[in-house]
């Protein structure tokens, strides 16, 4: 049995979705990891001393550019191999000094950045989408992908929550609409807990409608879309005084037997999350967020990191026929960054260097809304990649 996903692509079935079941939180493994490159801060500078003891809590990793924080989730020794660094977790726990409540902007941004909160639906640090006051302010509760559920769990679980924080977030950015964005199919899952609640606001539309929405609000320059999970962090981060040391993924799958949202601490390796939720079979592919702009990964030990959200363990992915470009410009309306995908393969195709740079390939952000849409198959999104690669990448703008 197989579910028709995106552009065609046939995903194996589950017996029964994640998002029936409570969030998990899953204990501290025997050994946490830390890679010392992100994909989003790129070097991170060691704040630690190879066989050094830290507390829960402390400073473990800073972004050599930005001075971005990473927080130990657990008290335990350090080892610092070549790629990553390690923390070996002891049972004790460490207090973490109590904060005033914050009520500005600054205030909120500054907790932001203080406890490491990444924003799950980009990759980036939460604060820096707290600068300046905004018109319309969006909490992402959207779970794009067809297994994702975690963005749905937690706002049937944690509902009063995101209330005040969108309120907290509302006032402190001066915006004058704000509203948690919630997708229509989870929302008839959970319809019970969100009955009677003003808060929310469904969106309909295939996938990828994310990349959708944000054309139509680039309109609107004066709006930020901030995920689920980092507003609660934020919120904990200033009731609580805990950093960010966790994420919620979804695990699922057709080789995971029990799937379930996952509360699990970042360095975790994948490999435990998927024993703790059950691994059976073996798995062609395991890959780590979106099946579209996530990766597929071959080493069990690659851990989680801030702003994952969804582990997929699936026996085997049916590609649909490639056919020939039938040139229809299907990509180029799907496309949210302005490009026209099909012109640059074309012109790229035909050695015209000129027309290919006037149609800005380095614009591309590898959404994948092209091949999400393309009838053909022939993964635009890949191919401009690969155009952007060859004509020595750019900076997108
Ligand atoms: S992958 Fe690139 S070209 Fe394709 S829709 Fe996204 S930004 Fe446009
Ligand atoms: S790449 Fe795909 S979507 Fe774009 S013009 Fe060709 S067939 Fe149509």
């Amino acid at each position: 049995m197989y579910l028709r996903g995106h552009g065609g692509v046939e995903l194996p079935r589950m017996k029964e979705p994640a998002l029936l079941r409570p969030i998990e939180h899953m204990e501290l493994p025997e050994m946490l990891r830390f890679s010392l490159i992100s994909p989003n801060f790129g070097t991170l500078v060691c704040q630690v001393k190879n066989g050094q003891r830290v507390k829960k809590y402390d400073v473990i990793l800073t972004a050599k550019e930005t001075g971005f924080a990473i927080y130990a989730p657990a008290t335990g020794r350090i080892t610092i191999e070549d790629e990553y660094l390690s923390l070996c977790p002891t049972k004790i726990q460490s207090a973490f000094e109590e904060t005033p409540h914050p009520v500005g902007r600054s205030d909120l941004a500054a907790t932001a950045k203080l406890m490491g909160i990444i924003d799950e639906i980009d990759g980036v640090p939460l604060y820096q989408k707290l600068i300046g006051p905004v018109g319309r302010l969006f909490i992402d509760a959207y779970d794009e992908g067809i297994y994702h559920c975690a963005a749905s769990r937690l706002l049937a679980e944690r509902t009063e929550d995101i209330k005040e924080i969108l309120e907290w977030l509302s006032e402190a950015m001066g915006a004058y609409e704000s509203t948690v964005l919630v997708d229509e199919h989870s929302y008839g899952r959970i319809r019970e807990q969100l009955d009677g609640q003003t808060f929310y606001k469904k969106i309909h539309g295939k996938y990828p409608i994310l990349p959708q929405i944000e054309q139509k609000l680039a309109k609107n320059r004066r709006y930020i879309r901030v995920g689920l999970f980092a507003a609660l962090s934020l919120l904990d981060a200033v009731k609580k005084s805990v950093p960010q040391t966790t994420c919620v993924v979804t695990v699922a799958g057709d080789c995971v037997g029990n799937p379930a949202c996952v509360e699990v601490p970042v360095g975790t390796p994948v490999g435990d999350v998927l024993r703790y939720a059950g691994l059976i079979g073996n798995p062609e592919y395991v890959i780590i967020n979106d099946m579209v702009k996530g990766h597929d990964i071959k080493n069990a030990g690659v851990p989680i990191i801030g702003g994952d959200v969804s582990v997929l363990a699936l026996s085997k992915i049916r590609q649909p026929k490639t056919v020939k470009c039938n040139g229809c410009g299907a990509c180029i309306n799907a496309c949210p960054r302005g490009i026209f995908p099909f012109h640059i393969i074309e012109s790229f195709k035909r050695g015209n260097m000129e027309d290919v740079k006037n149609h800005h390939p380095e614009k591309c952000d590898r959404c994948g809304c092209c091949s999400m849409i393309c009838p053909a198959n022939v993964e635009p999104s890949r191919q401009v990649a690969e155009i952007k690669d060859k004509m020595g990448g750019g900076v997108n703008p």
